[in-house]
């Protein structure tokens, strides 16, 4: 089959190294916790950490009133056979990586490595990411409109609720702190309360 014609999901499916696994730490939002969490029945601390944020980070939470930001991130792996790649990332004995949620992967993951800017989609060529050079043309410029489409929507729900979580924070007395569970279980029953049915 010409490799050309190939369509990204087909790529990344058939990837058996998934360095991209390995390379990214990747950020996610409170609704890819709460879905995983609800969705496989785990507690978010089996599978998401917090890092500091950088001084631009659009998507950050507080703790306490020292000024640190975090931002919500994907756990890494503590295995001798996949040490430092997602947490999610299964390998087998021969080798063989593959995503352990499937479907229920993070909107970023899925939309890696495409992406928009200006309204144009734009392909990320990191080598050190990924073994392959992408083009532009193996991406579906329709679905990679719609996970652009929804990854925004669910951006500006996570923007709200980290508004209303930090507001909370920055009201708490001088000396308050907040652990980053209490922050994962208001995440949680935010989310609960927006979209269980
Ligand atoms: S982006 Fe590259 S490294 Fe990641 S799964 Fe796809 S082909 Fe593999
Ligand atoms: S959730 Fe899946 S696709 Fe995303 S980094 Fe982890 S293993 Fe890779």
């Amino acid at each position: 089959m010409d490799t050309a014609l190939q369509t990204k999901e087909a790529i990344c499916n058939g990837c058996i190294s998934r360095t991209c696994c390995y390379h990214y730490r990747v950020s996610i939002t409170g609704f890819d916790l709460w879905r995983i969490a609800s969705a496989l029945d785990i507690r978010p601390s089996q599978f998401v950490g917090f890092t500091y944020a950088e001084a631009d980070a659009e998507h950050a939470f507080i703790l306490d009133h020292s000024g640190e930001r975090y931002e919500l991130v994907l756990a890494k792996s503590t295995d001798a056979q996949r040490l430092g790649a997602c947490v999610f990332l299964v390998r087998t004995n021969t080798g063989i990586h593959r995503c352990g949620l499937g479907d229920l992967s993070p909107l970023v993951c899925r939309q890696y490595p495409g992406y928009f800017k200006d309204g144009l989609m734009r392909v990320i060529n990191n080598p050190n990411a990924c073994w392959r050079t992408w083009s532009i043309l193996e991406l579906d410029v329709d679905l990679e409109r719609a996970l652009e489409q929804s990854a925004k929507e669910r951006l500006d729900d996570y923007d709200a609720i980290l508004r209303d979580w930090n507001e909370r924070v920055g009201k708490s007395s001088a000396d308050s702190w907040f652990s980053f569970e209490q922050f994962c279980t208001y995440l949680e029953n935010r989310y609960v309360t927006q979209f269980a049915t």
